[in-house]
């Protein structure tokens, strides 16, 4: 046979785009349009269906950035369409097919009652009525921020973004739905991707290729509508043929990934989440084979405030079977950096919230888009009842291949989860013919097992799953040369993935990203503020405690609730790491600001009510270690965990601190100042080692040039390392404390239209060595690191993650190692040598660098960036934060000392009596969490565990008297019935492995 085949592709190609696709709405008319733009922020409907309304009509623009205009919308079905498939069809001026991040709407009946969204690729609402329509449409003209790509561009913030008109409203009909058109079109469509994908030596390839051309013969171009299904006929053996019978299976399952905020602020989010799921319960309603999953509890508790009605209809989905809530957090976090215990609680917030409102009790994490994920993620999901883990952002890696699609992941503890990955390579699933032959042919566990997930829909305000996806699908069920599509739940693919497939291969430790490494350090105010608040909520519950325990206080449930609430959400995926547009981090810093304040006028509350009234001087110290340490010239002794009066201590002979214009020295380090303010050496008097690199300064600024090749905020590129600037020249340096317990030097430091202020600080009986910070930052695509050469030949480094460390090496022998040219750690990260180790502690930070050449291991920790897009003045203004070196420390102090950082002492007036006790202490264990039972019963909660990476005998001892003591899950709830013994003397033994973490309910007696 001669070969045709290009020939037949191209009249495939031209029909469809030029003569099929216009006829599916073949006949229509257009609607009357009024319009009310809103004067501010965006308003209920209410508001609306009371408004003044203009004339209006298609080709008008509409809409200045982030404005909301109200359509209003009349037109009558005419008589001669009755019987037809109605629907009104509007095009808002979508600037591309791109779903999300652009111009949206809802559309409402004249009651005021939602429908359904309208999106680029979703523009249809059906009319089931003969007659007059009205219909409201809510329009939000929100800015395509990336239209340009990665440059600056003012569009993010309400108050920079202009008044220009962003749209042009194209269309508003109502029109005929010609389903003969529209079926041929899915069946041309899907047959026509799916032959593409096939071997041009596969026989099947060649079948649909001529079926395509009778269909196509059939057709008459002069009447598409008329001889449409005589057409479809041609097609429908080709379409009847099943899969082979080891075809792979994808299951599917709808799904739309809602950013909580990005390239839009939060009170967006709150409108897409109405939008997208008014579609998707209407959707459910006309395909009964579909369903839904969906995560994140917090744009469920907006539905439920804003769009009770949308909610309703959730219930209703959830109810019939087809929506799942998945993922059990209260956001899709970012994966690394939230806190030990902010982990638990978007679990514990997530879980409980979809237990409280639907009864599901979710089983498996869903975080397809965070950029990392922790290797304390097995455990803590594990204990929050999960047993399957959803990611998908490794595929994104820039170096290396992730060698496994379906995989047992495990964390630091041992502790493993059933894991999925899908190999479609997207979340946002549209069941394109391309898109299903990769999911089969990257899949890479074929033999082991035969299926995959793949979430369909589109995300971010694009409207979720359409019913063009659901007509593929149908086609695709069983078809042969395709994989096998069945709409299924999550928890069923996981349930079937892992009965096939259970000796499925073992991946441990941290899923890192070889990608978006700058989000451990861009919008340094918003990483403090969530270092701070998880600190002050951890203050706040304990102190809460010990004075409901200890003074009758009124525990503050709601608040500590509302204010956990609020940190999570802001531990979404876009915000903490810093990836957002200025008006949300804007925002995210005013928040925080409102949250410490609230917290810390909770923590006094406490304080004040245990302390009693009085002129005694109380201690609180909050931290889980004991500690004596220098406070406001005094050098004062607290247990862990405890409050009450002031306990002096004299300082041991020779502790005074000697500081001079250029040296600070406690008896324990010895740090020395070169006139420009670098640390020339840091001597471990005790050991009697330089703790620098010979020749090496400490301390050393180090300003990068910073401009990845894409996604600005996010990425630091490998290249920044071969452009910088050291700012060696200092302005002052200057001795600014000479006192007996402490000692402190100042050194200033002016660079482009910058300034830095350090004060070096040390103290009587710490080998700690604070570096203050102070940064007014005006520079543009910088990155800037202070750099510490430590005379220390360390293979590997650990670094502080939730409940425990990860050890990274420092050579890059391999692509993988290579790869993580920049990494995180929270608290503290730590190098050693056998027997000498020193640790970099931080109160803010989570970014670092370390390299080994020869004996000398460098450690950089990533201070500030300066990205300029989305946010094109991320970071600029003023910045304090401190970090530490600390010599001699092993693991044990590097993570004593990052409690003790983050959590200062607190001192306050207090009565006289009674002496300080530590409310809760489990000696050999670290306490992460001491609260009461969120169950109300006046239980204490205490979370501990085994921090160092070894096994532990640890001991509880509470302040007051113990009843009982039993394990329980993240959730409060009784793990396998476990009580543990009372000793006689009221302790209680704890066994630990390595990186354990314990969960016990203590009964007061
Ligand atoms: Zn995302």
């Amino acid at each position: 046979m001669h070969d045709d085949r290009r020939l037949v592709e191209q009249r495939l190609d031209r029909v469809l785009k030029q003569r099929v696709l216009p006829a599916i709405h073949a006949e229509s008319i257009p609607l009357d349009l009024t319009v009310w733009q809103v004067p501010g922020e965006p308003v209920p409907v209410a508001e609306a269906l009371g408004a003044e309304y203009e004339p209006f009509s298609v080709g008008q623009q509409w809409g200045r950035p982030w404005g909301t205009c109200w359509f209003r919308a009349t037109g009558v079905v005419p008589a001669h369409w009755a019987g037809r498939r109605v629907e009104a069809v509007f095009d808002l001026g979508w600037v591309s097919d791109w779903p999300g991040g652009q111009a949206e709407g809802l559309v409402y009946d004249v009651d005021g009652h939602p429908i359904k969204g309208i999106a680029p690729r979703n523009q249809h609402l059906p009319i089931t009525h003969q007659g007059p329509v009205e219909l409201l449409i809510e329009a939000a003209a929100n800015p395509d921020i990336l239209h340009d790509g990665f440059v600056p561009t003012p569009l993010g913030d309400l108050s920079t973004a202009g008044d220009a008109p962003l749209y042009k409203l194209a269309r508003a009909d109502l029109a005929v739905l010609d389903e003969n058109v529209w079926h041929l079109h899915h069946d041309l469509e899907v047959l026509r991707e799916l032959m593409l994908e096939l071997a041009e030596t596969d026989p099947r390839r060649h079948e649909i290729l001529r079926a395509l051309e009778r269909a196509l013969d059939a057709l008459s171009l002069d009447d598409v509508s008329g001889t449409a299904e005589a057409a479809r006929e041609q097609l429908v053996e080709v379409l009847s043929r099943p899969a082979h019978a080891s075809a792979h299976t994808i299951s599917a399952v709808g799904h739309a990934h809602i950013d909580s905020a990005w390239l839009w602020p939060l009170r967006e989010t709150v409108r897409k989440t109405a939008r997208t799921f008014a579609n998707v319960t209407a959707l459910a309603e006309d395909y009964p084979e579909f369903i839904f999953a969906c995560s994140q509890a917090q744009q469920y508790a907006w539905v439920k405030e804003h769009s009770p009605e949308v909610f309703g209809r959730i219930h209703a989905a959830v109810k019939a079977g087809q929506w799942q809530p998945v993922g059990g957090m209260w956001v899709e976090a970012d994966g690394n950096l939230p806190g030990g215990e902010a982990l638990a609680r978007q679990l514990v917030h997530g879980k409980r919230f979809f237990l409280d409102e639907f009864g599901v009790d979710c089983r498996g994490v869903w975080l397809p888009d965070s950029f990392g994920y922790t290797a304390a993620y097995p455990q803590l999901a594990r204990l929050a009842g999960m047993e399957w883990f959803l990611t998908q952002k490794i595929s994104w890696n820039q170096t290396n291949k992730f060698p496994h699609h379906t995989f047992w992941w495990e964390g630091i503890d041992g502790s493993r989860i059933f894991t999925h990955f899908p190999p479609a390579d997207t979340y946002n699933g549209e069941f394109t013919g391309a898109e299903l032959a990769h999911a089969v042919r990257n899949y890479s566990d074929k033999g082991g097992g035969t299926r995959s997930l793949l979430p369909f829909g589109f995300g971010d305000g694009g409207g979720g799953p359409t019913r063009d996806m659901l007509e593929r699908a149908r086609r695709l069920r069983d078809l042969e040369g395709s994989p096998r599509v069945t709409i299924e739940t999550p928890d069923a693919f996981f349930a079937a993935a892992r009965a096939e497939y259970p000796n499925a291969p073992v991946w441990s430790g941290e899923l890192y990203l070889e990608l978006h490494r700058g989000t451990f350090t861009t919008q340094a105010r918003t990483k403090s503020g969530n270092r701070r608040s998880e600190h002050l909520l951890r203050e706040a519950e304990l102190v809460c405690t010990a004075a409901a325990l200890g003074a009758g206080f009124d525990y503050p449930y709601e608040r500590l609730d509302r204010l956990w609430k609020t940190v999570l959400l802001h531990q979404f995926h876009d915000i903490l790491p810093g990836s957002s547009i200025a008006w949300v981090h804007r925002e995210a810093e005013a928040t925080y600001a409102r949250v410490a304040g609230e917290l810390e006028a909770v923590i006094d509350e406490a304080a004040a009510a245990l302390a009693g009234s009085g002129d005694t001087p109380w201690v609180f110290n909050t931290s889980p270690v004991a500690r004596t340490e220098v406070f406001d010239g005094m050098l004062i002794q607290a247990d862990p965990s405890s409050a009450g009066p002031l306990r002096l201590t004299a300082p041991p002979a020779g502790s005074e601190v000697l500081a001079t214009e250029r040296s600070l020295d406690n008896g324990l380090v010895r740090v020395e100042f070169d006139d420009d303010g670098l640390i020339s050496s840091i001597r471990d008097l005790t050991a009697g080692r330089e703790v620098l690199a010979p020749g090496a300064r400490g301390n050393l600024l180090r300003l990068h040039a910073d401009l990845p090749n894409e996604w600005d905020a996010w990425d630091i590129d490998r290249h920044y390392r071969h452009q910088y600037v050291d700012l060696t020249r200092a302005e002052s340096v200057t001795l600014v404390e000479q006192a007996p317990l402490s000692g402190a030097i100042r050194v200033e430091r002016a660079f482009g239209d910058s300034r830095i202020v350090q004060t070096i600080r040390v103290r009587a009986g710490s080998r700690r060595i604070d570096i203050e910070t102070e940064v007014d930052w005006h520079e543009t695509e910088k990155l800037l690191k202070a750099t510490f050469p430590l005379d220390v030949h360390a293979e590997r480094t650990a670094a502080e993650i939730q409940f425990g460390h990860v050890f990274r090496p420092t050579h890059t022998n391999t692509s993988w190692e290579a790869a993580r040219f920049e990494v995180y750690c929270h608290r503290w990260v730590h190098a050693a040598e056998h027997g000498y180790g020193v640790a970099l502690i931080n109160d803010a930070t989570y970014g670092h660098d370390v390299s080994r050449e020869g004996g000398v291991t460098t450690v950089r920790l990533s201070l500030l960036r300066a990205p300029r897009s989305p946010d094109p003045h991320a970071d600029q203004g003023t910045h304090r934060m401190t970090y530490a070196i600390v010599p001699g420390a092993d693991i044990a102090d590097a993570v004593a000392e990052g409690y003790a950082l983050n959590l200062p002492l607190r001192v306050r007036p207090g009565g006289g009596a009674g002496e300080a006790r530590s409310l809760v202490d489990v000696e050999g264990a670290t306490v992460e969490a001491v609260k009461l039972a969120d169950d109300r019963s006046g239980d204490v909660i205490v979370r501990a565990y085994e921090s160092l990476g070894g096994r532990a005998r640890a001991r509880l001892r509470t302040s007051f008297p113990l009843a009982d003591v039993e394990v329980v899950d993240l959730l409060e709830r009784p793990l396998a019935g476990v009580h543990l013994a009372l000793d006689a003397d009221g302790s209680v033994a704890l066994d630990l492995h390595p990186f354990e973490v314990l969960t016990l309910r203590l009964r007061r007696s």
